[in-house]
């Protein structure tokens, strides 16, 4: 029989674990597309999935793994042929799909896109579902009408993969950004990146006053809880924050004070199943935007055999930037 090398989570009566072993070809789920995956990326719910310590793996067993390039090896979709190279984010692959952390993927071909021209395979799972989301952040802010000249932008958990990728990206379109790190180290780091003030996270972190002094008009927040109750407090008048991440915490402890004294706006942003339209622009301005050298910059390659056991590291923040999964 057929099998392929992959990290698996099953689940018994001790709990769950995770192991890398063989897989067999015929246990692979419905798809009209099976992709030799090259790479992949090291995202924060694929700590939550390996680890267990959030349920976002919901069938067992699962190949962990939210994103991957590579190329097609056979398709019954008309939109992709053999030798196709191409990307997939999202759509509950590694999570109710089996996923990424493996040599062979099976998923519909409306969860793909072509991989970007001007992208190489490896460039598209540095960006991954982090700076993927990172766009769709970005966008939103724009599509609320802001921009630059509005204020300063915040990004918290900047030292992370969507922090990391979004710090870069407002800064290439202009914006002033100021960078909250829990990690003061980094702070060359973020500058490297286009960060034009770092701010300890600490300042942010605990329940804080409803309005505060206005500091910044938009923002990307990765970290939820009172983190994002606090930027939303220091947003202007007429500024978004868009919310994409629960770092911290899902909670959520605000009023409506800054929306309604204010006319703040919270943006929320779903990468998981954005629409495909979207979906290419979002690869397209990736593509066009980011810079290269700065992505590389952000970027650290491991093995299939190695990923397995970072799980807990990314939970722990202890991840700068991105992380590429290089399967071959
Ligand atoms: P990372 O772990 O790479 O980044 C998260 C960063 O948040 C850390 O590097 C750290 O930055 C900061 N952080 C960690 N713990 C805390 C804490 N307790 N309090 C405050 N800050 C903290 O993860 P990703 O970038 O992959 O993902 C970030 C978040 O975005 C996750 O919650 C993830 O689930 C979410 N996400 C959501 C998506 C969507 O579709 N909405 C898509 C992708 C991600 P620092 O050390 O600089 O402070």
């Amino acid at each position: 029989m057929a099998t392929f090398k992959a990290w698996v989570v099953e689940k018994g009566e001790a709990g769950q674990s995770l192991s890398f072993r063989d897989f067999d070809d015929a246990d692979l789920m419905d798809g009209n597309v099976t992709v030799r995956v090259t790479h992949s990326g090291l995202n924060y719910k694929d700590g939550l999935a390996m680890t267990g310590a959030a349920p976002v793996v919901r069938r067992f067993p699962m190949i962990p793994g939210i994103d991957f390039s590579g190329i097609v090896e056979t398709s019954d979709d008309p939109e992709y042929r053999p030798g196709d190279a191409v990307v997939l984010t999202g759509w509950g692959v590694g999570e109710t799909h089996l996923g990424a952390y493996a040599t062979r993927a099976r998923v519909k071909g409306g969860w793909l896109v072509p991989l970007p021209d001007g992208l190489t395979a490896q460039q598209a799972m540095a960006i991954g579902t982090a700076g993927y989301t990172a766009m769709l952040s970005l966008m939103a802010l724009e599509a609320h009408g802001l921009t630059p000249t509005a204020g300063p932008a915040i990004v918290t958990g900047a030292s992370g993969g969507v922090g990391s990728v979004a710090v870069a990206l407002l800064a290439r379109a202009g914006w002033h950004v100021v960078a909250t790190t829990g990690r003061t180290a980094e702070a060359e780091y973020l500058r490297s990146l286009g960060a034009a003030e770092i701010i300890d996270r600490a300042e942010l972190a605990q329940p804080g006053k409803p309005l505060a002094k206005e500091r910044w008009a938009a923002g990307v927040d990765v970290v939820g809880s009172a983190t994002l109750a606090n930027v939303l407090a220091m947003t202007k008048s007429d500024g978004a924050v868009a919310a994409c991440g629960l770092a911290q915490g899902m909670d959520l402890p605000t009023s409506v004070a800054p929306f309604i004294l204010r006319g703040v706006s919270l943006l929320g942003i779903n990468s998981v199943t954005t629409p495909r339209e979207k979906r290419r622009a979002a690869w397209a301005r990736l593509a066009r935007d980011l810079d290269l050298d700065t992505l590389s910059a952000m970027t650290t390659s491991v093995g299939l055999e190695e990923v397995g056991h970072l799980g807990d590291d990314i939970l722990a923040g202890r991840i700068r930037g991105r992380t590429v999964v290089d399967i071959g």
